[in-house]
């Protein structure tokens, strides 16, 4: 890779990381707010800035934090491959990083529970990602379970664990889109498998296979590159092949084929169209509007993220999923200054994308001797 290609990378794998957490900190406030609420309090176009915490700060949920968990457990794995000359499954050791992250759920920083962490995250290190923005009910249900009865899972769709399609699976995954694979439906596949660490349905997780392979096009460009809603509709069609036959693959590709026609033929309010995709509480209408907003403004991160929070549905989530795909697509750079700067937990979100886009740093003999990394993204 050239120098400025190498740099667009890192802008928008920064980008991807920023964008999701901006998303989720401006529809936090008014994730369980109905539309009048919502129009009445932020009169009268709705939400347009961030409601800041008595700190000054505008806060993260669940939904970055687990995102967070994700990366760091991507690396971790990725370290422990290269150092031990394996090839263990992603989903492995992220299933190892939720772990650490339903310990900051359920118990006090610095305090001894009862629950056994996955101990691997050095994000547990950080004080502030110990509070509980209203998380998602599945994902600790189902992280419990597995850290009272933990077992190996060799394939998580497979497994059903659940009958849940909640939007917890496919609102944590971009990081898995972030990454560089020759396959990129192998990539999806893993994207889908941590979905369903904790979401057993498959409206749960394939959902979370469509939002890895957009983000993993939009970050890596093929020549010549494609439009955004090219890229939607060949994750459309290559989770369509992964998945064949699932029954439920029909509704996954009408909601997205929904979305791609109300983005470019509708002149409805944004209100109306993602009242016809859903409310976002289930993955797959959360990726629908997630896609009309990024489809509507693909030239504009702020536009598209307050469109996809002013809803009555999973706000933080939508807005989460929409700040994904077009800080993706937009770049760092691109995000206006306001958004970053009362992000909470902002400096950790970057730390932990450039680290996605470093990867294991590798001596001549492909051995990772980095003592800085390896304090981060070995055994703790
Ligand atoms: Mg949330």
């Amino acid at each position: 890779m050239f120098a400025a290609e190498r740099e667009g990378v890192r802008d928008r794998i920064r980008g991807c990381m920023i964008g999701g957490a901006v998303g989720d900190a401006l529809g936090w406030p008014v994730e369980f707010k109905g539309e009048r609420q919502i129009f009445n309090r932020y009169w009268p176009d709705g939400i347009e800035a961030y409601d800041l915490n008595a700190a000054g700060e505008a806060e993260i949920t669940d939904d970055t934090q687990m995102a967070l968990y994700t990366a760091n457990g991507l690396l971790y794995g990725e370290t422990m491959n290269c150092l031990r000359g394996q090839a263990e499954p992603p989903r492995r050791y992220v299933a190892t990083a939720y772990q650490d992250w339903l310990v900051t759920q359920e118990a006090e920083y610095g305090r001894k529970t009862s629950l056994r962490p996955g101990g691997i995250s050095w994000l547990n290190d950080v004080e502030g990602l110990w509070r509980r923005r209203a998380p998602g009910g599945t994902c600790l249900r189902s992280l419990r379970l597995q850290n009272e009865a933990p077992g190996r899972v060799e394939d998580y769709v497979l497994a059903e664990l659940n009958d849940s399609k909640g939007c917890g699976g496919v609102m944590r995954v971009a990081p898995m889109g972030l990454r560089h694979w020759q396959d990129i439906r192998a990539l999806d596949y893993e994207g889908a498998q941590l979905a369903a660490i904790t979401h057993g349905h498959s409206l749960g997780y394939m959902p979370a296979a469509v939002l890895v392979h957009i983000v993993n096009r939009i970050v890596y460009p093929e020549q010549p590159s494609l439009s955004l809603k090219d890229i939607i509709l060949e994750a459309r069609d290559t989770t369509a092949e992964v998945f064949a036959g699932d029954p439920f693959l029909p509704r996954l590709c009408d909601i997205i084929d929904r979305a791609v026609d109300l983005a470019s033929q509708s002149t409805d309010s944004d209100l109306e169209n993602i009242h016809r995709l859903g409310e976002g509480w289930i993955a797959e209408e959360a990726l629908g509007i997630s896609l009309y907003c990024a489809l509507k403004y693909r030239d504009d991160f702020s536009a598209g993220v307050i469109a996809a929070v002013n809803h009555k549905g999973d706000s933080d989530s939508t807005g989460a999923v929409t700040g994904n795909i077009l800080g993706a697509l937009l770049g760092y750079d691109a995000i206006e200054e306001k958004w970053k700067e009362k992000l909470e937990l902002k400096d950790v979100i970057l730390e932990i994308s450039d680290d996605l886009y470093s990867g294991v740093p590798v001596d001549e003999a492909g051995a990772c001797t980095d003592s800085q990394w390896l304090r981060k993204y070995k055994s703790r």
